[in-house]
């Protein structure tokens, strides 16, 4: 009899047919090849990896097997997670390669587990950009700019990110221009948080209610959907902890998601506080083999709570209990390379996959998720007020256009400065908010209209203090000079303000008071947010300015007043989401004043206080505006009322960029028949890091329908090959 295994392996070398192949199991293998694992096969003359799906005793007919050659380290992908990967490459139509790649987790490899080496670059600002522009050899300059704008990478961080070889790296270190500094091991910034042991609040009446629905669910093992939709200060947070520690005691493990770890702070030592050394933190200061060790604890079932970004509702969990997905609206939760997923949508089909509960919380909801509260797919939990009866902040707007007219230069409307002076007198706290970093986004000659670009893309290089020009897109620098680089004349203006500019005016204008900034430049700096907001929090600073960093999840009892500088930076993004993202952000950062005992108050200026998104915002009124917006995308056919898939093709030379677009799109108006499609036509950033970017739009009723249109032109279209334009697909896109 016959007793041998074959596997089916997915190989790690992009091939036609989805690069699945058979392969016969050696016998001295049979124990350790199973459905997760990683291995090394011969493919035609080479030795590639690959993920085994499947082990079976068929063996496909006809076919001439070749053998596993070894069972590479590491452990397997558990079952449930292989077939989220399966669900993964479906519902995002990416090979199932990547899929796999992103499921899998962390490598052991990557790094010496106690030393790490942390890249800086050596002097002030000034010195830096001095340097970048000497060098002559355009990789190390680009290196050195990278490393700039986010100092303290590591090596292979700043090579990918650069897009450079070691050498060049090595090059910079040897010049002395950039610090290598080597740390024996990193502290684990959440290890000494001590356990809490005064017993948790006790839960608000409405706290009660939602509670008690997501326990029940729990207790019984039912794998339900619940929305809960609480105001800003209603002490979700407190339901997810409670919530999680129903998980544990019914014996099973608990996922929580936060867009971004590196602002949930405040809700990270809350976890620890509560659960202690149960809780497993996966965090971008990791490095591979410590990350690698966090996954092993969940895996073992050490860890019962695992709370991290998007890429933690892949934790090899056991025995998944509960899911959660705290400001679930966030577009930090799709993922912007292949796999394009969105954590949310990957949140309820693992939940789904492996009978667990999900709780997906927000003040603001997705009008994706709206629409599913309407429909009855989710179970709609409410917190309509604060904890303790504290009431919402009371809002004005400042019409900008007025304060224009009455001559007011300054960002600072006569309102806003004398509510400021009236906190600082009465020891409270401020924040000012501002989305935008640097000093102005844009420079432009008053003489002859020119507008300084960067080189490399289709966007205006903003100014930053003292003296540098900066791509937020490349990260492309250059040194600021007071002269039109067109027709030479002097009078060159700054426009579009930035938080620096606020920063420097609120100096000015209150001496007084101790002010801070906090923006992607002033933490750049590991743990330097989390001090800054600890700082705040102790009450020595009185005035915080930044950008959307502290717009989200400050809970900061002191504040009694926020200020919004201009109101307008979102609402003019070409994106049909532009309405909903301003009054997300307004709405959010509103909700950081009066959560203490004091009540707190908002002045919002705006040159469009008119707008539906603003007006709906300043009375905190989530309802009438998500009506308001509903109606809109579904008179033009938007989410949540159609399915969106975005084809976006990107070359070095525009021309074959349009012809390959156009060719897609000929494709595809042939296949698809009903179902529309939008272009070719140039991406609203048509130009990008040096690379020419069109997009084609297919658009459905049904997202399965569009998928599958979508999938069958790709599958007639791959076959075009080394036309040298890339080719990226993007599902459900969250900005267009
Ligand atoms: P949200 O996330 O809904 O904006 P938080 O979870 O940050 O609100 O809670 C707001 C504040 O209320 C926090 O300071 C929190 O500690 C406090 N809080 C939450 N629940 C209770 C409770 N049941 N009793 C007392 N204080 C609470
Ligand atoms: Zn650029």
């Amino acid at each position: 009899m016959d007793e041998r295994k074959y596997a089916q392996v997915v190989v790690e070398r992009p091939v036609r047919n989805g690069g699945v192949f058979t392969y016969a199991v050696p016998p001295a293998l049979v124990e350790t090849v199973v459905p997760g694992v990683r291995v090394a096969v011969p493919l035609g003359a080479q030795v590639v990896t690959g993920f085994v799906l499947d082990v079976s005793a068929d063996c496909p007919p006809g076919i001439k097997t070749r053998e596993i050659i070894r069972v590479l380290e590491g452990k397997p992908i558990p079952a449930a997670l292989l077939t989220l990967a399966g669900w993964l490459s479906s519902r995002y139509l990416c090979t199932l390669l990547d899929a796999l790649a992103a499921v899998s987790g962390p490598a052991p490899k990557g790094g010496r587990r106690r030393e790490t080496e942390w890249l800086w670059p050596r002097g002030d600002a000034g010195e830096i950009l001095a340097a970048i522009e000497e060098l002559k050899a355009p990789a190390q300059a680009r290196a050195l700019s990278v490393l700039a704008a986010q100092p303290g990478m590591t090596r292979q961080a700043l090579m990918r990110e650069a897009g450079v070889s070691a050498s060049v790296v090595a090059a910079l270190i040897r010049k002395g221009l950039v610090i290598s500094e080597k740390v024996s091991r990193r502290r684990e910034p959440y290890e000494d948080v001590a356990l809490d042991p005064t017993p948790p609040p006790l839960l608000t009446p409405e706290q009660e209610g939602a509670f008690s629905e997501i326990d029940k669910a729990i207790a019984a093992g039912r794998p339900e959907i619940f929305f809960l939709h609480g105001v800003t200060g209603s002490g979700k947070t407190e339901v997810y902890l409670r919530a999680v520690a129903a998980a544990l005691s019914a014996g099973r493990q608990a996922i929580v998601l936060v867009p971004e770890i590196a602002l949930a702070h405040q809700m990270v030592l809350q976890f620890k506080a509560r659960f202690g050394n149960q809780v497993a933190v996966t965090h971008s200061a990791l490095v591979p083999a410590e990350r690698h060790d966090a996954w092993e604890r969940v895996r073992a079932g050490e860890a019962g709570v695992v709370l991290g970004a998007r890429s933690a509702v892949f934790a090899p969990t056991a025995r998944l209990g509960l899911i959660v997905v705290d400001e679930e609206h966030e577009p930090a939760y799709k993922q912007e390379q292949s796999p394009r997923y969105h954590a949310r949508e990957v949140a309820l089909a693992r939940a789904r996959l492996e009978g667990a509960v999900a709780v997906l919380g927000s003040a603001t909801p997705a009008l994706e998720s709206v629409a599913r509260c309407l429909s009855g797919r989710y179970r709609q939990l409410r917190l309509s007020s604060r904890v303790d009866g504290r009431p919402m902040p009371a809002v004005r707007v400042v019409d900008l256009r007025e304060e224009f007219r009455a001559g007011t230069v300054s960002l600072f409307s006569n309102f806003l400065v004398a509510r400021v002076r009236e906190k600082i007198r009465q020891r409270e706290q401020v924040l000012l908010f501002l989305n935008r970093k640097g000093f102005a986004a844009f420079v432009l000659c008053q003489a002859c209209g020119h507008v300084i670009r960067c080189p490399n893309c289709d966007i205006a290089l903003s100014y930053h203090r003292p003296d540098t020009l900066f791509c937020h897109y490349c990260y492309y620098r250059a040194r600021y000079r007071p002269r039109c680089p067109r027709c030479g004349d002097e009078r060159l203006g700054w426009f579009g303000a930035g938080t620096q500019r606020v920063e420097e005016e609120a100096r000015a204008l209150f001496p007084e008071a101790r002010i801070a900034r906090m923006d992607a430049e002033t933490t750049a700096r590991r743990g330097s947010h989390a001090a800054l907001l600890d700082a705040f929090k102790r009450g020595e600073i009185d005035i915080l300015i930044g950008t959307q960093m502290i717009a989200k999840g400050l809970d900061v009892p002191g504040v009694t007043l926020v200020g919004v500088l201009n109101a307008d930076t979102t609402l003019l993004l070409p994106d049909f989401r532009a309405a909903e993202r301003t009054f997300q952000l307004l709405y959010q950062v509103a909700g950081r004043a009066g959560r203490g005992p004091l009540p707190g108050e908002v002045v919002i200026q705006s040159h469009c206080p008119e707008h539906y998104a603003v007006r709906y915002s300043a009375r905190q009124d989530f309802f009438s505006f998500a009506r308001r917006e509903l109606a809109l995308r579904q008179r033009f056919g938007y989410p949540p009322y159609a399915a969106l898939v975005r084809v976006v093709f990107s070359g070095e030379t525009e021309e074959k960029v349009v012809r390959e677009a156009t060719a897609f799109g000929a494709a595809a108006r042939e296949i698809v028949g009903g179902e529309e499609v939008l272009g070719p036509a140039p991406c609203p950033f048509g130009k990008l890091k040096g690379f020419y970017r069109w997009h084609i739009i297919l658009k459905g009723k049904s997202g399965r329908a569009v998928r599958d249109a979508c999938r069958e032109v790709l599958t007639s279209f791959l076959c075009r090959r080394g036309s040298g334009v890339r080719l990226s697909v993007d599902v459900d896109p969250v900005s267009i």
